[in-house]
């Protein structure tokens, strides 16, 4: 996903082109990680003084229920971050530091399903949590 392809999206779907909207999805092209509705309004107050953080968040659900961004939550604080452009299934490591993540191919499903054939499994969710390299050699 990037932002032209988001831009695509919401228009497709009625949704009005708003700067605001637009400069969020900068935002998410740029950083390129999990990021708070918080970490949203820090970045973009200076731009849109009056924003609230009702508006961010809506718009931050209404992307992820668009499937433009992921959501996850950590911290017990919902994280947004672009949708991988990966069609394959995988997983994610995050660093709890910086919010970056890297892809795992392989899905620990594969294993489990094995020992719980009689359970039909409609979904499942993932993530590896720690600190990256660069946020273990800053520390
Ligand atoms: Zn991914
Ligand atoms: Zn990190
Ligand atoms: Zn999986």
């Amino acid at each position: 996903m990037n932002v032209n392809e988001a831009m695509k999206l919401l228009k497709e779907k009625g949704y009005k082109h708003t700067d605001k909207r637009e400069d969020m999805l900068h935002l998410f092209a740029l950083e390129k990680r999990y990021l708070s509705a918080k970490d949203v309004l820090e970045r973009l107050q200076n731009e849109y003084p009056g924003m609230s953080f009702d508006t961010i968040y809506r718009n931050l659900s209404l992307f992820a229920d668009l499937n433009i961004l992921e959501e996850t939550e950590l911290d017990g604080e919902k994280r947004f971050r672009f949708s991988c452009s990966i069609s394959k299934h995988h997983h994610h490591l995050i660093c709890l530091e910086c919010g970056k993540t890297k892809h795992i191919d392989s899905c620990p499903m594969d294993s489990i399903r094995q020992q719980f054939p009689d359970f039909e499994v409609t979904g499942h969710k993932f993530e590896i949590y720690g600190k990256c390299q660069e946020c273990v050699t800053i520390n």
